[in-house]
This record gives C-alpha cells, sequence and structure tokens, in this order.
C-alpha cells in the first residue's frame, strides 16, 4: 500500500455525547458523523490526562505526559523532542499544521519539523485572532473556526503533490469561553435535555468530586454566561446561589432581563445558556469538516486521504451538575475518535475496543510504513482499523491528573481502567508539581463497577463483594503505573 495522507481534525474539549454518532440527545453533526459511517467509529477511545496541554503532546510523542514532560497545563513541550511529524517528514511527507498548538511559545516551543505552520499563541482568540505563521505573528480578520479551515484548505491547494500530506487542523472550538460565530446564533432555540446525572449529590463518593468546583449551578461567572457583570463581581468570578433568590436578576447581552423561580430553574438556565453556546460552537466546527470533506472529494483525494476526527478530551455536558474537565471519570476520560480511509476501513466499523491517545502516532507510523521509535509507549491499532479481530487489544490503561487543587479544585490522582472496572486514588499532594496548590488533602480511593454503575454513582472501593477484584487491580495498578515509568 503506498503512504496514504492524513487529515487529522482535533477540536479542543469536544466530548463524544455531543456527536450524533455517538447518540447525541442535544445535537446533530452530519459531517462528523459521515466520518464515523464511511469509517470507523471507536466506543472506548480515552486520554491518559485529561486536559488540553498534556493530551496533545502525547499524541504529537506517543509517551505519557510524565515522560514528554507536559504534564499540567504550565509546562511547555520542548520542540527538540521526537514526534511523530518529525518521522513523517524525514520520511518524505509534507506535514503542516494549523490553529491550536498550546505547547508553548519561542524558539524552544513552537512547533518544529513542520514544513508549514500557523498557530495560535495561547488559548487564542475566537474573533480576529493573532496567529503565529511559520515564525511571523499576524491577525487574522474573523471568526477562528473559520479562518482554520480557510488555511488547512490553503495548505491543500498549494501542496507539493508529488509527496504525501500530514495534515493537522486544529480547533480551538468548543473550549471555554464558548464564544458563538453570529450566523449560527439561531440554532438551539428550544431548551435542551439535562443529563441524567445532572442533581448528582455526590454522596456514596470520593471527597474530591464534592470538592471539585465546576458547577453548573454556581461555579460559572459572567462572561461563561454572556451576561452583563452583576455588581460587586469580576467578570471571571464565579456567581454563587444566594440564599434567597427571589430578587436576583440577570442581565444578558442580548438585553434581556431574567429572574428566576427556583434555584432549581436558576440551574437549569445556566445549562441552557452554557450548553447552546457549546453546541453552536460545535455546529459551526462540522460545517467547517464538512468544507475540507468536500474539498477531498473534488480533488480526487478521498481514497487516498485517511481523515481522522478526535478531541482531546471530553468534557461534563452537565453530568454530574458539570462543566470542565480533569477527572478520570467516564464523560471526561472518553475521547471521540472516528477515521475514515476507503482503502484500509469497512464503512460503518464499530469498535468497542480500548485505544487511547497515547496510540495515535504509533498507529499513524505503522499505516505510513514508518519504524515505530522504542521510546514510543503506545500500541499501533493498525490492524484493528483493518477489521482483524484477532489484532493485539489493550486490556487496561493508566491515567494521571497532576495539578493538585490547581483549576476547579480538582485533587490530583492516577488511577487505572479496564473494561469493567476502574479504580482511581486521590493521594491528596502535590508532589511539587507546577500550577499544583501545596495543600495536602485526605487520601482516598474510589472503585467502579462500570457495567452495574456506569454512571459512576456508586463507590464500592472496600465492599466485601469486591475484595477480590479490588485487590487485584490495586496490584495491577502499580503494575502499570511501572511499565509507564512513572516513579512519582
Ligand atoms: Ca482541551
Amino acid at each position: 500500500m503506498s503512504q496514504p495522507n492524513i487529515l487529522f481534525i482535533m477540536t479542543d474539549d469536544h466530548a463524544s455525547h455531543a456527536m450524533s454518532c455517538y447518540g447525541s440527545k442535544i445535537n446533530k453533526t452530519p459531517n462528523m458523523d459521515s466520518i464515523a459511517n464511511e469509517g470507523m467509529l471507536f466506543n472506548n477511545c480515552f486520554c491518559t490526562n485529561s486536559i488540553c496541554a498534556p493530551s496533545r503532546a502525547t499524541i504529537l510523542t506517543g509517551t505519557h505526559t510524565h515522560i514528554n514532560g507536559v504534564k499540567t497545563l504550565g509546562d511547555k513541550l520542548d520542540n527538540s523532542i521526537l514526534t511523530f511529524p518529525a518521522l513523517f517528514r524525514e520520511n518524505g511527507y509534507q506535514t503542516g499544521i494549523v490553529g491550536k498548538w498550546h505547547l508553548g511559545q519561542g524558539e524552544k516551543h513552537w512547533p518544529k519539523n513542520f514544513d508549514y505552520y500557523n498557530v495560535l499563541p495561547g488559548q487564542g482568540d475566537y474573533f480576529n485572532p493573532v496567529m503565529v505563521e511559520n515564525g511571523t505573528s499576524k491577525v487574522f480578520e474573523g471568526y477562528v473556526t473559520d479562518i482554520i479551515t480557510d488555511k488547512c484548505l490553503e495548505f491543500l491547494e498549494n501542496r507539493d503533490e508529488d509527496k504525501p500530506f500530514l495534515l493537522f487542523c486544529h480547533h480551538k472550538a468548543p473550549h471555554r469561553p464558548w464564544l458563538v460565530s453570529e450566523e449560527y446564533r439561531s440554532h438551539y432555540i428550544e431548551d435542551l435535555p439535562v443529563p441524567e446525572t445532572f442533581d448528582d449529590d455526590y454522596k456514596n463518593r470520593a471527597e474530591a468530586a464534592r470538592r471539585a468546583r465546576m458547577r453548573v449551578e454556581r461555579d460559572f461567572n459572567a462572561v461563561d454566561l454572556k451576561i452583563k457583570t452583576p455588581e460587586g463581581y469580576e467578570p471571571y468570578d464565579s456567581l454563587p446561589v444566594p440564599d434567597d433568590i427571589s430578587t436576583l436578576w440577570y442581565e444578558t447581552l442580548e438585553g434581556e432581563k431574567v429572574t428566576f423561580s427556583s434555584k432549581a430553574q436558576l440551574k437549569n438556565w445556566k445549562y441552557q445558556r452554557y450548553m447552546k453556546e457549546y453546541l453552536r460552537c460545535i455546529d459551526c466546527v462540522d460545517d467547517n469538516i464538512g468544507r475540507l470533506l468536500t474539498y477531498l472529494e473534488d480533488n480526487g483525494l478521498k481514497d487516498d486521504t485517511m481523515v481522522i476526527y478526535t478531541s482531546d478530551q471530553g468534557f461534563y455536558l452537565g453530568d454530574h451538575g458539570w462543566y470542565d474537565k480533569r477527572f478520570m471519570y467516564e464523560q471526561s476520560l472518553r475521547m471521540p475518535l472516528v477515521i475514515r480511509y476507503p482503502s484500509m476501513i469497512r464503512p460503518g466499523s464499530i469498535n468497542d475496543n480500548m485505544v487511547l491517545n497515547l496510540d495515535f502516532a504509533q498507529t499513524l507510523l505503522d499505516i505510513a510504513g514508518i519504524k515505530q521509535p522504542k521510546e514510543m509507549q503506545g500500541i499501533s491499532f493498525m490492524n484493528q482499523l483493518k477489521g482483524d479481530h484477532e489484532a493485539e487489544v489493550r486490556k487496561d490503561m493508566y491515567y494521571r491528573y497532576w495539578m493538585h487543587l490547581a483549576h476547579h479544585n480538582v485533587a490530583a490522582h492516577y488511577g487505572i481502567r479496564t473494561k469493567r472496572y476502574k479504580l482511581i486514588f486521590y493521594y491528596g499532594k502535590a508532589l511539587g508539581t507546577s500550577g499544583s496548590i501545596d495543600w495536602n488533602t485526605d487520601e482516598e480511593w474510589e472503585l467502579f463497577d462500570l457495567e452495574m454503575d456506569p454512571n459512576e454513582m456508586n463507590n464500592v472501593y472496600n465492599r466485601q463483594e469486591y475484595s477480590l477484584i479490588q485487590a487485584e487491580l490495586k496490584k495491577r495498578l502499580y503494575e502499570i503505573k511501572a511499565e509507564s515509568k512513572d516513579d512519582e
């Protein structure tokens, strides 16, 4: 097989339960779905550290975040570290990256070994963003999702037709604060249903869940909610729920004054404000993916191009009463992953096996026929893409979130997930990790039986009936931690 072109499209914080091919109850994503329908959908793709920069570093390097040095949002990727795109370039590919980078700035951290790069510094802006194009800063007029797509189309249009290409199209959307392109404002007029665990009371769980400050009810700020900042607050202050809400009112940026009849209604109103903006951002991404797919089709590139759609981690869409990510719970652990490549993948394939962001680099090297470096820590799932049922399948995974209490008051933790179980250890310390808060919390364990309790509402740690499996998982957790070369 000749080397395929690869178009790797990744968004920021798009949970798979906001994709119709994953059974979303709140939106439709026809272009993302078409990649799945004409290719393979992965039901169990997970990240090893559920935040932006670490997941991106893992994808590029094929190593855990404690190996590539990007454990936290404060860490930067040293661009002398081996990445899979560098190997692609060495092996005859034309390589490009457009959009979100988030792995540091300056000579030591900008993308290296790319024939073309045009990336947002830091988080980047939704409107009229500054972007750094092959080392030069420029302002691009317009909405970021459209601009990123335009620049990707330009890359494709100007490509060297004698070489296969590897192009990363990395969207900023739908990252907080969910700023919407005007033409999508009319989407989602009707109210959306809330998830099953919207009113989670965090009983029967570790204190870590209750302690987290990412509740829809009380942790959004005025910028998130698109309201004028109420008197006595700053724009980025959380807006707590007063005891008496009969006198509470907000003025929306659209100029509407809203009042509330109950705390439940206030919580639902905040959820609707959040979720509608989030979904509008995704609608715009989906349309822009459609533009790329049309280009491939119109230019005879469809059969020879592997198209991948994923996001750097999942997100809470009101699940457990939350927004944001970080925890090892399902909604933030799981990444959407759909892959189309007509020369290799049977249309309409569904894959329930566990794969990780850690596996992407080696899988793509394998597909391009490039040797996988021994430093990489993943497993190629190319044979699964080919539909080989005997292919090597991952049985468990190691997860670690390092930023103790740094953002949203989420405690650092590590854990193991198997097909059926998840064991999490909140070790309660900063361990000198950058950005962490040096305040010790109690050590706590959580064990979930995902078959009996898919919503992770009941911690069964230390329950008699789970004592055997608990001991086995704990032993395997420390094995897999050592195998991952995490000695902290
Ligand atoms: Ca992210």
